[in-house]
C-alpha cells in the first residue's frame, strides 16, 4: 500500500481562507496587517521566495512592502531601514530574506528586528522564548510541519521523532516543537553515526538536510510519517526534496511531496504570524 499524501497546497488554501477573513476583519477595524520584506542581492532562489511571499500577502488581504538592495549594499543602509520599519506602527512584520551577502553579519541583522515584529521567529529572544514555552513567533517552516501533523491527527505524545538537520531555521526549532508536543526527539546531523539506525525507528521522520533524495525507502520505518523539508533543484531544473519520494512512499504511512508539501505551508505560517502580530498591535492600541 502506498502512503497517504499530505497535501500542503490544500491545507494552505484552507488556512489562507481563514486568514483572509481575519485580515479583512482587522482592516475593517483600521489595522490592515502589513509585512515588510527586505531582499539584498540577486540570488534567484531568494527572489522567487520573496515573490511568493508578496503574492501570498496580496491574496490574503495583507499589505506588503518590498525593499530591494544591491549585492554590494552597505549593512548600515539595511540596518537603517530596519530601524525605520521597527518604529513604524503600521508595519507588523519585518522579514529579511536569507542568505545575506558576505559583508553582512546575519546575526546582527536578525537581532536588529524588533522582537514583536520578528515574524520569521529568528531573533534570539524569540528562540529563547520558544525554548521556554513562552509566547513567541515560531519559525515558519517547523510551524508549518506541526500544522501538517495536526491535519492528519498524528499522535505526538510518546511518538519517536527523528529530525535530520540541526539548522537554526529548521532542525533546531523543529526539535523544540516536537519535544514540547510530547514526542521523544532525536536530532541527527552530519556527525551522526549509523543514521539508518535512527531513521528506521522513527514514527515521525523529518528530513531537513539540503541533499536531493537523501532519505530512501529502506531508511523508513513501515507506516511512518515522513516530512520532507528539502527544496533542491536538479540539473534538469526540476525541484525535489531530501527524500526519495518514489521509494519512501512505498514504505511510509504518510508523506509530504515536493513541491506542494512543506513549501506552501512555510509561507502560510508567515502570513499567520503577520496577522497575529497585527492582532496584538490592535489589542495594544485598545488596551
Ligand atoms: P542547512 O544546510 O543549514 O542544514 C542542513 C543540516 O543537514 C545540517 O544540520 C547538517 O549537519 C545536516 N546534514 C548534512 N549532511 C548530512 C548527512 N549526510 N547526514 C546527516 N545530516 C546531514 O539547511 P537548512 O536547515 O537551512 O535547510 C535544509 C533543507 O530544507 C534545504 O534543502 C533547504 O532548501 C530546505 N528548506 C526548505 C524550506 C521550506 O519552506 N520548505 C525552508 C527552509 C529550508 P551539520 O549541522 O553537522 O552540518
Amino acid at each position: 500500500m502506498t502512503a497517504r499524501i499530505i497535501d500542503g497546497n490544500a491545507l494552505s488554501a484552507k488556512l489562507r481562507g481563514e486568514l483572509a477573513a481575519k485580515a479583512a476583519e482587522l482592516t475593517a477595524k483600521g489595522t490592515q496587517p502589513c509585512l515588510a520584506v527586505i531582499l539584498v542581492g540577486g540570488d534567484p532562489a531568494s527572489a522567487v521566495y520573496v515573490r511568493n511571499k508578496v503574492a501570498g500577502c496580496e491574496k490574503a488581504g495583507i499589505k506588503s512592502l518590498k525593499f530591494e538592495y544591491p549585492q554590494d549594499a552597505a549593512p548600515a543602509d539595511v540596518l537603517g531601514k530596519i530601524a525605520e520599519l521597527n518604529a513604524d506602527p503600521s508595519v507588523h512584520g519585518i522579514l529579511v530574506q536569507l542568505p545575506l551577502p558576505k559583508q553582512f553579519d546575519e546575526k546582527e541583522v536578525l537581532e536588529a528586528i524588533a522582537v514583536e515584529k520578528d515574524v520569521d521567529g529568528f531573533h534570539a529572544e524569540n528562540v529563547g522564548r520558544l525554548s521556554q514555552g513562552q509566547e513567541a513567533f515560531v519559525p515558519c517552516t517547523p510551524n508549518g510541519v506541526m500544522e501538517m501533523l495536526k491535519s492528519i491527527e498524528m499522535p505526538l505524545r510518546g511518538a519517536e521523532a527523528v529530525v535530520i538537520g540541526r539548522s537554526n531555521i529548521v532542525g533546531k526549532p523543529m526539535a523544540m516543537l516536537l519535544t514540547a508536543a510530547g514526542a521523544t526527539v532525536t536530532v541527527c546531523h552530519s556527525g551522526t553515526r549509523d543514521l539508518n539506525f535512527h531513521t528506521r525507528r522513527a514514527d515521525i521522520l523529518v528530513a531537513a538536510i539540503g541533499k536531493p533524495k537523501f532519505v530512501t525507502g529502506d531508511m523508513v520505518k513501515p507506516g511512518a510519517t515522513v516530512i520532507d523539508v528539502g527544496i533542491n533543484r536538479l540539473p534538469d531544473g526540476k525541484l525535489c526534496g531530501d527524500v526519495d519520494f518514489e521509494s519512501a512512499k512505498e514504505v511510509a504511512g504518510a508523506i509530504t511531496p515536493v513541491p506542494g508539501g512543506v513549501g506552501p505551508m512555510t509561507i502560510t505560517m508567515l502570513l499567520v504570524n503577520t496577522v497575529v502580530s497585527a492582532e496584538r498591535s490592535l489589542a495594544k492600541l485598545k488596551g
